[in-house]
Parts: structure tokens; C-alpha cells; sequence
């Protein structure tokens, strides 16, 4: 099966069998606990709701379909994802080389929760050799986000996950932005990926949720032992809808990609614009990189207005269809100021030094008509 064909049928092929109900979409089992008819095994694969059940089945099968990885774990939230994922492959004393420009949760956890146990690196990882320069003896994962959050660079997954394979490390790549229907990670080497399925797979700004894919079964094992024992999971509901959302993920994220494109052209020729930063332009110095591990640029962009901080908070102030909101992802069109926002609990030295200046201005781009959504920046830029 192609990508869409998986998107909407994976993990939900009817139930034909006599006396089921053939339902199309996946069904909501709220119960948190399923009868058997022996004290040995489950009758129908399910014990306790935490552990499985059949909704979150259905999602985690299609989310492993999506990455082409053998399995995939339903989470409550990105972060849930994460801390999971770190209390799986990481012990006391290791060490992890993360990129300098990571989302905000991300660093939190990493800087304010992990770091009494765990040591960190953050580097410069547009340039490959910065992370080979950071492999310490007790190195043993890379954590990267590409693009990154909010200044869109780059990291070559191929050549960070062949550096990472000589030494044992594992590669685990934040795949929130691109969704695997513009990258595919694990096609490039890397050995884990993470999503915010928060953001474009769940797709309407509805459902709080986060997953993992990957294909090594060993570490599969010990993520899932993890999941239950850790307990962040999803209520069947949630991953009703991130199953649905999944649905019209190509649709949407075409339709993003499409009016990102647009709107960075747009604002790369505004005379009040000064820097726009998008993978997909030409001017993007690592556009070629993007071309050769992304099929397509996606719907996040980053600009930087001419004035002051002062000129930025008022432009945002006269932008009508754009809700000024953090988040990201959702069919609707968001913008905020990440200094102010999103980024503001990073130290205002690490800020600046990392490019996040106040006239920085993010957007997640909907899929909204173009027209109106290049008619409310020309009347806020004025
Ligand atoms: C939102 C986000 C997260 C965290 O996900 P939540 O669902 O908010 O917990 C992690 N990484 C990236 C890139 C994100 O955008």
C-alpha cells in the first residue's frame, strides 16, 4: 500500500466476522477492563485499558505504517513520548548530544527534569561534524529536530545516524514538523522517531497526544514494558481522533506546504520584511539538503520583521484571520512572537546567541484560502 492508501485504512479493516459489527471507523471501547471466559488468558487480546485496547491498537498500527517502522507507541503528549522514551533508553551517568535549537518542552525536560540524572551537550547540528565533536565514552543517544523550532535548520539525518551507528549510539529524530508524509527518518538511518501528535497529525488543535516509531525490536519491547509501567497513555477517545485526523494527513499537509510556499515568497519580497526562514526558498542555505531528505517544505515559517520589538508586537496586534496562539499544526493559521511566547523560558543571552531575536515572528500556516491569509499579512504589515 502508497502512504494514503495506509493513512486511511491501516490499523481499521472492518470486523466481518459473524456477530461483530463491521464498523468503518475505529470504535470507542471505553471500558477500562475486559471480561474473559479463562483465568489464564485474555478471550479477546485485551486485560486492562492502560495496558491495550483497541483504539489505541488502531492508531499505534498506523502510525507504524506511516514511518515504514515495524512498531508504534500511543502517548498522552509529546513530552509523555519523550520522558518514556528517555526513561527507556537512558541510565544514570549517560550522556546525549542534542541540536541547540530545540523546542521548549524538549529543552525543559532535558535541562530542569533529566539533568540531575543525565549529562547534555547541545550543539550546532547543521554541521555534522559539531556532533561527532560531542561523542563523549558515555555517549549514547542523539537528539535532533529537523527542521528546528523556530528558525527552521537543518540536520543531515544521514549523516548524523552513520556517525551515531560506528559508535552504538542511538538516533532519535523529533519528526513533529514534517510528519512522515514529507520525511521519513528511519528511511535515512536513524533508529527512533518521536512526534507531538498535538500538532499536524491529529491536525484541528483538538487532542493532546505524542507517539514513537521504530523497528528495532528490542528497544520496541523496552519502550512498550515502559508505556504501561510509566502509564502516560492516551484515553481511547484521543486516539480516536488522532486516528481520524491521520486520515487527511497528505490533504492537509499538501495544501500547508502549498500556502507556506506562498507567504514566504510573499514576505521574502515585502520591503518591511528583513529575513524570512523557510526550507522551501531557494535563499535558505540549506535548501538543498531540505530537497534531498524532505519530499516537500511543510507549513512552518519564520520571519523577521524591520523596527523593534515594539513594531513586531504591533503588527501582531492587527492580524485578523492568524490567531495569535503558541501551538502549531492545525488547520487554522497561527502566528506569535517566540521571544514573548513560546521560547521566552530559554535566558535571554541563550536566545539571542541561538538567532530567536524580538522581531522573530513565527507562523504554522493553515490551510485557510491563500487569498485571504496573504490579504490579512498585507493589511497588518501595512
Ligand atoms: C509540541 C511539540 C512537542 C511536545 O508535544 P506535546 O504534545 O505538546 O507534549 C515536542 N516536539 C515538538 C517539535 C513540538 O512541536
Amino acid at each position: 500500500m502508497r502512504f494514503v492508501t495506509k493513512a486511511i485504512h491501516v490499523g481499521e479493516e472492518p470486523d466481518l466476522r459473524e456477530g461483530s459489527s463491521g464498523d468503518v471507523a475505529v470504535p470507542i471501547h471505553l471500558s477500562t477492563t475486559f471480561a474473559r471466559k479463562d483465568v489464564e488468558k485474555p478471550t479477546g487480546g485485551y486485560e486492562y485499558s492502560r495496558t491495550s485496547n483497541p483504539a489505541r491498537d488502531a492508531l499505534e498500527k498506523k502510525l507504524a505504517a506511516l514511518e515504514n517502522a515495524e512498531f508504534g507507541l500511543a502517548f498522552a503528549s509529546g513530552m509523555a513520548a519523550e520522558s518514556t522514551l528517555l526513561l527507556s533508553l537512558l541510565k544514570s551517568g549517560d550522556h546525549v548530544v542534542a541540536c541547540d535549537d530545540l523546542y521548549g518542552g524538549t529543552r525543559r525536560l532535558f535541562r530542569d527534569v533529566l539533568q540531575n540524572f543525565v549529562e547534555f551537550t547541545y550543539v550546532d547540528a547543521r554541521n555534522p561534524e559539531n556532533v561527532k565533536k560531542a561523542i563523549q565514552g558515555n555517549t549514547k543517544l542523539f537528539w535532533m529536530e529537523t527542521p528546528t523550532n523556530p528558525l527552521m535548520r537543518l540536520c543531515d539525518i544521514e549523516a548524523i545516524a552513520k556517525i551515531a551507528k560506528k559508535k552504538n549510539i542511538v538516533t532519535v529524530i523529533d519528526n513533529t514538523f514534517m510528519t512522515p508524509c514529507f520525511q521519513k527518518p528511519l528511511d535515512f538511518g536513524a533508529d527512533v522517531v518521536v512526534h507531538s501528535t498535538t500538532k499536524y497529525l491529529g491536525g484541528h488543535s483538538d487532542v493532546v497526544g505524542g507517539a514513537i516509531m521504530l523497528s528495532n525490536e528490542t528497544l520496541y519491547k523496552k519502550i512498550k514494558f515502559n508505556q504501561n509501567a510509566v502509564g502516560a497513555v492516551p484515553s481511547p477517545f484521543d486516539c480516536f481522533l488522532v486516528v481520524r485526523g491521520i486520515k487527511t494527513l497528505r490533504l492537509r499537509m499538501e495544501r500547508h506546504d502549498e500556502n507556506a510556499r506562498a507567504l514566504a515568497r510573499y514576505l521574502e519580497s515585502h520591503p518591511k520584511v528583513k529575513k524570512v526562514y523557510y526550507p522551501g526558498l531557494p535563499s535558505h542555505p540549506q535548501h538543498e539538503l531540505a530537497k534531498k531528505q524532505m519530499s516537500a517544505f511543510g507549513g512552518m515559517l519564520s520571519f523577521e520583521i524591520k523596527g523593534t520589538a515594539e513594531d513586531a508586537k504591533a503588527f501582531l496586534g492587527r492580524v485578523k484571520i492568524f490567531a495569535l496562539a503558541e501551538s502549531l499544526g492545525g488547520v487554522e493559521s497561527l502566528i506569535e512572537h517566540p521571544a514573548l511566547m513560546t521560547h521566552a523560558s530559554i535566558p535571554e543571552g541563550e536566545r539571542k546567541r541561538i538567532g530567536i531575536t524580538d522581531t522573530l515572528i513565527r507562523v504554522s500556516v493553515g490551510t485557510e484560502d491563500i487569498e485571504d491569509l496573504l490579504g490579512d499579512l498585507e493589511q497588518a504589515l501595512g
